[in-house]
C-alpha cells in the first residue's frame, strides 16, 4: 500500500543522555535531541494486519497537524523541531477518518463498514496513571503516527479501544464525502474541548473567550467555544490568510496582534471586564502572556495548549488579584471527549468544513506537509 514515511538519522546530541530503552527501541523521548536530517517520502509498504484487539481501517482523509510539520522542520544543526516521543522511520498522520475493513479476533466494538476516527495515545490501562483515569499520561504509551504506524497511508491498524464511530455525521452532511471531510477535523477539535471542559473548571455559557493564535488548533477551538455557548469569541492572529478563514467561519472579532493592541481591544469589547477564558494556541508566549495577564476577568481561566519553545515570565500577582487560574492541557484521551465532539458535529453545532483550505492526494502527501509548513492554511487534508 502507498504511505508517507518520515525517516531521519539517529544522532543523539552529545549532551543528551540516551536511555537503554530509547537505544533499544529507536524511539526518542525528546525527538529534537536525537533525530537529525529528516526525509519525507511517499513509498510502498506492506498493508498492516490487525492484532487481536485492533481494527483495520481503510483511511479516507487525514489532516496535517503542526506536529507532522515539526518532524521535518529542523534547527540549524539539522535536528527536528518536534520535541516529544518519536520513533523513526514511521508512517505519520494521526487526524483521520476511514472505514473499518477488518477486525482482529478479539475486537468486538466495530464491524466492517463502520466509519471511525481514533484517539492518538495508545495506553496500557494498567499503570499508575491509567488506573487513576489519566490514560493520556500513560507511563507505557505509544502514539499513532509518532511511534506506531499512522494514517497517511491507505490502511492503518488501530487498537479498537481508541476508535469512535462517526457514522452519525452521515445524517448531518449532504454527502458522505462532506461527512468524511468534517470527520477528519474531529481530532484537532478535541484538543481544545479537552482543555476547556476537562482541564479547566467552571467555564460558563456567555463567557468571553479569547484565542491567542488562529492556526488549525485555534480555529477548531473557536468553533468549539461558539458551539459551547461563548458570549464572544475574540481572536488574535498575525497571518492575513488565517484571519480571513476565521471571518469565513463567521467570527467578527478577529485581529492582527501587530496592528491592534490586544489589551485595548479586549478591554473595549468586554467593557473593561476582561476575558473569562483565554486560550493560548500561538506558542508566542513572550507576547501573549503579558496581554493575557492584563485582561483577566475576575475568576478567569487561562488554558495553555500550544507547544512553546521557551517559558514566559508569569505575573503571579495578577492571577492572585483576579482569582484566576492557569491550566496546562495536552492531548484529548478519555473522559468521553471524542463522542461529545462527534455529537456536536452531528447536531450541526460544530462545522469545520470551511477551514479546510487545501486537499492533496496521497501520492503528493509530501507536498501537503510542505504546504502546511507555509502556515497559511486552516487545515490541509490528504485524501487516500
Ligand atoms: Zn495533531
Ligand atoms: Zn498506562
Amino acid at each position: 500500500m502507498r504511505s508517507l514515511v518520515v525517516d531521519a538519522e539517529w544522532d543523539p546530541r552529545p549532551e543528551y543522555d540516551v536511555s537503554d530503552d530509547e537505544r533499544e527501541s529507536k524511539k526518542a523521548m525528546n525527538a529534537s535531541r536525537v533525530w537529525r536530517n529528516p526525509e519525507l517520502r511517499v513509498t510502498e509498504r506492506e498493508r498492516p494486519t490487525p492484532d487481536d484487539d485492533e481494527v483495520l481501517v481503510r483511511v479516507r482523509y487525514a489532516g496535517v497537524c503542526g506536529s507532522d510539520v515539526s518532524m521535518v522542520e529542523t534547527d540549524e544543526d539539522g535536528y527536528v523541531h518536534y520535541s516529544a516521543y518519536l520513533g523513526l522511520p514511521n508512517v505519520t498522520g494521526h487526524e483521520f477518518v476511514g472505514e473499518v475493513v477488518g477486525t482482529g479476533t478479539d475486537a468486538q466494538l466495530f464491524e466492517a463498514g463502520d466509519l471511525v476516527t481514533a484517539e492518538v495515545t495508545d495506553y496500557c490501562g494498567r499503570c499508575h496513571m491509567c488506573r487513576q483515569g489519566f490514560q493520556g499520561h500513560c507511563e507505557n504509551f505509544e502514539q499513532l503516527g509518532f511511534t506506531i504506524p499512522g494514517a497517511f497511508a491507505e490502511y492503518v491498524a488501530v487498537p479498537e479501544k481508541l476508535c469512535w464511530d462517526v457514522s452519525p455525521l452521515r445524517e448531518a452532511y449532504e454527502t458522505d464525502d462532506e461527512a468524511l471531510r468534517a470527520a477528519a477535523t474531529i481530532e484537532p477539535s478535541t484538543i481544545t474541548y479537552h482543555g476547556l471542559f476537562v482541564r479547566a473548571d467552571g467555564i460558563l455559557p456567555g463567557d468571553h473567550h479569547v484565542y491567542h493564535g488562529a492556526g488549525p488548533i485555534g480555529l477548531t477551538g473557536m468553533n468549539v467555544s461558539r458551539a459551547a455557548g461563548a458570549g464572544n469569541v475574540i481572536a488574535f492572529e498575525p497571518s492575513d490568510e488565517r484571519r480571513a478563514i476565521a471571518r469565513e467561519l463567521g467570527f467578527e472579532h478577529v485581529y492582527s496582534p501587530i496592528e491592534r493592541d490586544p489589551v485595548e481591544t479586549i478591554d473595549s469589547i468586554t467593557d473593561g471586564e476582561g476575558a473569562d477564558v483565554h486560550v493560548e494556541t500561538a506558542g508566542a508566549v513572550g507576547q501573549t502572556y503579558p496581554a493575557i495577564e492584563e485582561t483577566l476577568a475576575e475568576g478567569a481561566n487561562v488554558v495553555h495548549i500550544s507547544n512553546a519553545g521557551a517559558d514566559p515570565d508569569i505575573a503571579l500577582r495578577r492571577y492572585q488579584g483576579n482569582g484566576a487560574q492557569l491550566y496546562g492541557a495536552e492531548g484529548h484521551t478519555g473522559q468521553q471527549v471524542f463522542p461529545r465532539v462527534i455529537r456536536l458535529m452531528a447536531a450541526g453545532r460544530l462545522d469545520n468544513r470551511s477551514m479546510i483550505t487545501s486537499t492533496f492526494d496521497l501520492s503528493a502527501a509530501d507536498e501537503a506537509i510542505r504546504r502546511a509548513a507555509e502556515r497559511v492554511d486552516g487545515k490541509v487534508l490528504i485524501e487516500m
